[in-house]
């Protein structure tokens, strides 16, 4: 089992397969994506051999992640070789939602299990301020799809954001409260790029935990695979609430994931100065090799990141490495 110093045990990885982008979300990607380097993305071949070399060291849980997954072409391929690989068994994807209403049945005939879909504001018009795309009734057009399919695992992601959805709080419970889905606020974190943005529009998940207790929502117990919200549910509610909450004390404790990069890097925390490659190491079969390679990294994994004190690492954005 993949462990590090401090005994936290990793079940899940967050695999990126691309950083490229359609959309410019104020706090990730404002300009529109810009590209640095070789679009050198991880081929299927490889995304195999790494999907192989963790679940033998004891992942269960592979997300895919981006820049925005569904705009690669061999998306179905590579949810379909994630989900054939033995001791994997939950096959998850982030994405924007920009092709969902087109491609969610391939994405669930290749073995997709869930779902988490990024919708910041319930106001269409907002919605097009926030990430630069009129798409918002795509996206629900795209759920409501999903759902009649029978495909309930979706979960919805919102960055609390001071002047863009901070007001909107009433909208995201009423939703919650008539549809079954998942709904996650996550604290905007910094990253290198955006720092006067994240000084003006951070909200603290805090007082929203503390609104949420008080009108009788209560605690949801943690699964090991479970990523970093804390949920709650109501009796009233159909759908649940859940918090990222980045910058509360203990948040580093329950950390049980990994990042791999679209280039080949194993990312020991969003927030790490570089990603170390494991891309020699995917050319061959010799699995032993690889994960060789990935336990030796392993011991470098610090306690917490430090973003309290403002420090973002190597991560200009969330787009390089998937949030
Ligand atoms: N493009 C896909 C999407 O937006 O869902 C996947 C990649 S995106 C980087 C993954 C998640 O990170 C999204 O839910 C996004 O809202 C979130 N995210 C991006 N930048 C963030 C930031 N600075 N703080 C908090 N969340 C962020
Ligand atoms: Fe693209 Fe996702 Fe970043 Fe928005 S949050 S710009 S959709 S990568």
């Amino acid at each position: 089992m993949l462990q590090d110093n401090f005994g936290r045990k990793f079940y899940y990885l967050r695999l990126s397969i691309t950083d490229v982008c359609n959309f410019r979300c104020n706090y990730c990607l404002p300009d529109g994506y810009e590209c640095d380097h070789d679009r050198d993305f991880l081929k299927v071949n490889e995304i195999k051999r790494i999907a192989n070399a963790f679940a033998q060291m004891g992942t269960e849980k592979i997300r895919i992640t981006g820049g925005e997954p569904s705009l690669r072409k061999d998306l179905p391929e590579i949810i379909r070789t994630v989900k054939q690989t033995a001791g994997i068994k939950t096959v998850a994807m982030t994405s924007n939602g920009f092709k969902l209403t087109e491609h969610i049945d391939d994405w669930i005939d290749a073995g997709l299990d869930s779902l988490n879909l990024s919708i910041d504001s319930l106001d269409p018009r907002q919605f097009q301020a926030i990430t630069g795309k009129d798409k918002l009734q795509t996206i629900l057009d795209g759920i409501e799809k999903a759902q009649k399919r029978g495909f309930n695992n979706i979960k919805v992601n919102t960055v609390l954001m001071r002047e863009y959805n901070h007001h909107e709080m009433k909208q995201f419970l009423d939703w919650v409260k008539h549809t079954p889905i998942s709904l996650r606020f996550i604290e905007l974190m910094q990253t290198g790029d955006n720092q006067e943005f994240f000084e003006k529009q951070h909200v603290s998940g805090a007082n929203i935990k503390a609104m949420l207790l008080e009108s009788g929502w209560m605690p949801v117990i943690r699964k090991k695979d479970a990523g970093p919200a804390e949920v709650f549910s109501h009796p009233d509610y159909q759908g649940t609430i859940g918090l990222i909450m980045p910058y509360s004390k203990d948040f580093c404790a329950t950390c049980n994931r990994l990042r791999v990069s679209s280039l080949g890097k194993l990312h020991l925390c969003l927030f790490t100065e570089n990603g170390l490659s494991l891309r020699e190491h995917l050319q061959t079969d010799d699995s032993q090799g690889l994960k060789d390679c990935i336990s030796h990294m392993m011991t470098d994994k610090k306690l917490s990141h430090y973003l309290q004190e403002g420090i973002t690492g190597g991560t200009k954005h969330l787009a390089m490495l998937g949030g």
